[in-house]
This record gives structure tokens, sequence and C-alpha cells, in this order.
């Protein structure tokens, strides 16, 4: 596995591979990799010739009151499951890389960032649609590979690829689970054990929310209330949003029309660590 963290070495190794016309796939991540993380890098190795994995704490995407400082990182542990797991190239900058002081362009996908995490985190998605272009440009790859689990963020990817027109191709994979539902996360670690245990409720609440559908019932309010209170009986979980939304336009959804695909989205709080899930469901 070649390493890179300078972004011109980076562009001449990927030219090296386009002269021998390989195709790439492309992975973006923070690190502290989980199963989650490598079941993109395994789908992209099946549909490419070369896969490009980065490695970036991105702190454009984090507000000021957000654990940038305290997110999981480990990269010589990162890089030892990327070298076993077969992957070609790990792109590895250091923050000044790709922000030097000069730096002051940001990319933002209006609609699409409002909702949703973008309530909470104004400017998240404005600081991921920046990096991630400034990384397709770099890697460009014929493919990108992101996670269900982070369902808006995919959203705003495939918008931003579509009206830049960038020739990529955006996939989706499932979300990878813990055996008790907890959907895999760098920042799971940071839980302490009671919260640790807590934590499988969103998953749980996520699937009533499913049944409660599949059992016949369309208004949308009662199911979000529904939601709402199964994550509240958790002990310790604070609850930042509970919603049902169109699955295209993430936009609150009040009837649940037949045939509709619809997105039940959660994040809760416990101490300080934010998760996150989704399901997404067909009425
Ligand atoms: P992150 O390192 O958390 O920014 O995630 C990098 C990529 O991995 C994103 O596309 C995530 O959606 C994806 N990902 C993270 N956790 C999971 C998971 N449990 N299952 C599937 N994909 C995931």
């Amino acid at each position: 596995m070649r390493k890179f963290c300078k972004p011109k070495a980076l562009e001449s190794f990927v030219r090296g591979l386009k002269a021998r016309r390989k195709t790439i796939g492309f992975v973006p991540t923070m690190g502290f990799l989980h199963e989650g993380h490598l079941a993109l890098v395994r789908r992209a190795q099946k549909e490419n010739d070369a896969v490009v994995v980065s490695i970036f704490v991105n702190p454009l995407q984090f507000g000021p009151k957000e654990d940038y400082r305290r997110y999981p990182r480990d990269l010589r542990r990162d890089e030892a499951i990327l070298r076993k797991a077969g992957v070609d190239c790990l792109f590895a900058p250091e923050v000044k890389a790709l922000y030097p002081g000069s730096f002051q362009t940001e990319v933002r996908v209006r609609r699409l960032s409002t909702p949703l995490c973008g309530k909470s985190r104004p400017g998240h998605f404005a600081g991921v649609a920046t990096v991630v272009l400034k990384l397709l440009h770099l890697v460009a790859p014929g493919r990108i590979y992101l996670g269900q689990k982070d369902y808006q963020q995919f959203k705003v990817i495939e918008r931003l690829t579509a009206d830049l027109n960038l020739p990529v191709k955006v996939r989706m994979c499932p979300i990878i689970r813990e055996s008790d539902g907890l959907a895999m996360s760098s920042r799971n670690v940071t839980l302490e054990a009671p919260a640790r245990r807590e934590a499988r409720v969103l998953y749980q609440a996520l699937l009533k929310t499913g049944s409660l559908i599949r059992g016949g019932e369309r208004d949308a309010r009662r199911v979000q209330k529904a939601l709402e209170t199964a994550l509240k009986a958790a002990h310790g979980a604070r609850v930042d949003y509970a919603e049902l939304v169109d699955a295209e336009t993430l936009l609150p959804v009040v009837k649940l029309r037949q045939g509709s695909r619809v997105l039940a989205a959660v994040a809760v709080y416990f101490d300080k660590t934010r998760l996150i899930d989704n399901l997404l469901i067909r009425v």
C-alpha cells in the first residue's frame, strides 16, 4: 500500500493509475476505522481496479463547540488495517496541506443541508461538501463509496456531484451494526459503559417505527411521536431530533403515501457523544 500526505504526491500516483487505464474507487473517511468503513472498502475493491482511502478529520465540518479535538484518532492502527485489507493507496493529509492559510472557498448544497443534522450543526454540510469536492479533484475516482449511516451526507454529495457535473458515480452502502444493533461509529468508543448499553435504543426505536408503518399507521406525526417516546425511554438519552422525512428531499412528511420512500432519522446525545442512525422505509 502506498501512503501519501501531500496532495502533489497523490496526484502523481493517480496520474500513473490513469495512464494504465485503471479504474479508481474512493472511500473518504475520518479514520479510527471499523467494519463499516471496511464494508465500503470491500465494495470498492469489487467494482474497481484500485482503491484509494482517505483519512482526514476535517476541521471545516465541526462547529466551534463540537468534538473536533476529542474525535478518536489512531493513524498507525488504521494504516495496518488498510494494508491488511489490500487497499492500494492511503491519503492522510495534514490540515494545512488541504487548508493553507490562504484558503477561503466554501461549497454549499443549499436545501439538502438545512434539515436534520443541518439544523443542529449549521455549517457542517458546507464543510463536508467542500472537503469532498477537494478530495474528488485530487483522487479523480470513477466511483465514490459512502455509507447509509450518514444518509443526509450521501444525499448532499449525490447532489453536489450532479449539480457540478463531476464525472463520478456515487454509491451508497448499507449500515453495518454491532451485535446489539448499534450502528458502528468511530464515536462509539467515547461512550461510557452504561451509555453504550442504552445506545441500542436508536436502532430499536427505528425498528419499532418500521413496524408501526408496516402495521398500517399513516399519520406521520403519530409515528414521529412514537419514535421520540421510544428514544426518551433510554436512560441518559437526550434527543436532538427524531424525524420522518421524504427520502429524496429530506423534508418532513405529514401523510404517509402508499409506495413513497421515507427516512426515519434520529440523532441522540449520550452525555457529550452524539449518535445518529436511520431507517429507509418503503410505505
Ligand atoms: P466517517 O469516518 O465516520 O466519516 O465515515 C466514513 C464513511 O464511512 C462515510 O461514508 C460513512 O457513512 C461510512 N460509515 C460510517 N459508519 C458506517 C457504518 N456503520 N456502516 C456503513 N457505513 C458507515
